[in-house]
């Protein structure tokens, strides 16, 4: 990882001063475990240090991301949106966490957008858009839990960490990592999950929790889906799965229950590309993930209103789930030399 710049963690530490402050932490909607846990870990540290600390969530998460500490005291948006709107109002700071834009802020975006007092955003998504007061964007690092854990040792709140907060940390390391299979080049994101295990966390608890809590419902949604809503196109090296709300139904799908299936198709020999279209009420969400040196950020953006990570993005299409299926169909072929070139083994 880049070295964090010293006039930015100077600028980070004066905004949260000698005396206590009421700091907001929001992470980015549909919060996944960086998101969740760089939120309560940061949360966990600054209350260590006496401030008065809050995490608002847009909405709610997964139940395997509900075990740590601090989880039952998040306050949602989508329950409350004028307990929000006090949050905000009553705070000195806000921390934006692990998103890069206003817009991945969803129905919280014109609260946040309207907040006029100082704010941090500490982030890993590249292309950052300029809102805050002190920006500190590391699209290098593996996760925002890493970058986080780096900026407040740089900023003196490392006696302020904990085993509580180690574990929200590495959290969020391994989830977006895919448990240590990718970002994982630099050595310094071992040396930091090295560090965070020196607090007496128990890591294969934290990866049971996150990865063996599903239900049986959830294990043969996969399992139907594998066979039956997955198309693979070995010419593009390319696969793709949807997930239609009569499958979802059929299977008593709750969220989270489709966390990890794009990941699947890239198991597959030769496939490197792996999209998953998800059935919502008025639109459908799309997944997109590469191994190696596809541009799955840059075909969400282009083609499917989304951003994201090089391997890992994500977007939305406001139209029907067959019609969606279609235009990704029709987008292949214009891919095809920019799918083989990348090839990754
Ligand atoms: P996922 O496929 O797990 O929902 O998202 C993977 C990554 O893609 C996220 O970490 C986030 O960076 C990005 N992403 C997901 N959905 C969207 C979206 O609708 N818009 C943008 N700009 N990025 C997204
Ligand atoms: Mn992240």
């Amino acid at each position: 990882m880049k070295e964090l710049n010293i006039e930015t963690i100077k600028a980070f530490k004066e905004l949260l001063g000698t005396s206590a402050k009421r700091i907001v932490i929001v992470p980015h909607v549909n919060p996944d475990g960086d998101a969740v846990g760089s939120a309560l870990g940061m949360a966990r540290v600054l209350k260590n240090a006496g401030h008065w600390v809050n995490v608002l969530s847009v909405n709610d998460y997964p139940g395997f991301y509900r075990w740590m500490t601090g989880h039952n005291e998040v306050s949602y948006y989508s329950k409350s949106s004028k307990k929000a709107a006090q949050l905000l109002d009553e705070s000195d700071l806000l921390v934006c966490l692990d998103f890069n834009h206003l817009s991945r802020t969803g129905d919280m975006k014109s609260l946040i957008e309207n907040y006029t007092k100082p704010s941090i955003l500490i982030d890993h998504h590249p292309y950052p858009q300029d809102f805050p007061s002190v920006l500190i964007s590391h699209p290098e690092c593996s996760s925002t839990a890493e970058l986080v854990f780096h900026v407040l040792t740089a900023a003196g709140f490392k006696e302020h960490v904990d085993k509580e907060a180690a574990e929200a940390l590495f959290c969020g390391i391994m989830t977006d990592t895919g448990s240590f299979d990718y970002n994982v080049s630099d050595p310094q994101t071992f040396q930091t999950v090295g560090e965070l295990l020196k607090y007496g966390i128990d890591q294969e608890y934290i990866h049971s929790q996150v990865f063996d809590n599903y239900s049986a419902d959830r294990m043969r949604l996969l399992g139907y889906c594998l066979n039956e809503c997955m198309e693979v196109f070995p010419e593009y090296h390319a696969a793709v799965m949807f997930l239609s709300k009569e499958t979802q139904k059929k299977f008593n799908f709750v969220r989270g229950d489709s966390e990890g299936f794009v990941n699947y198709p890239l198991s597959i020999k030769g496939i490197h590309f792996s999209t998953l279209f998800t059935e919502k009420d008025d639109m459908v969400k799309a997944s997109f993930r590469s191994k190696g040196e596809f541009a799955v950020n840059e075909f969400a953006a282009k083609n499917f209103n989304g951003g994201g990570h090089c391997n890992a993005a994500g977007g939305e299409v406001f139209a029907s789930l067959s019609d969606t299926l279609d235009k990704y169909r029709e987008l292949l072929p214009d891919y095809q030399a920019e799918l083989i070139r990348t090839k990754s083994e």
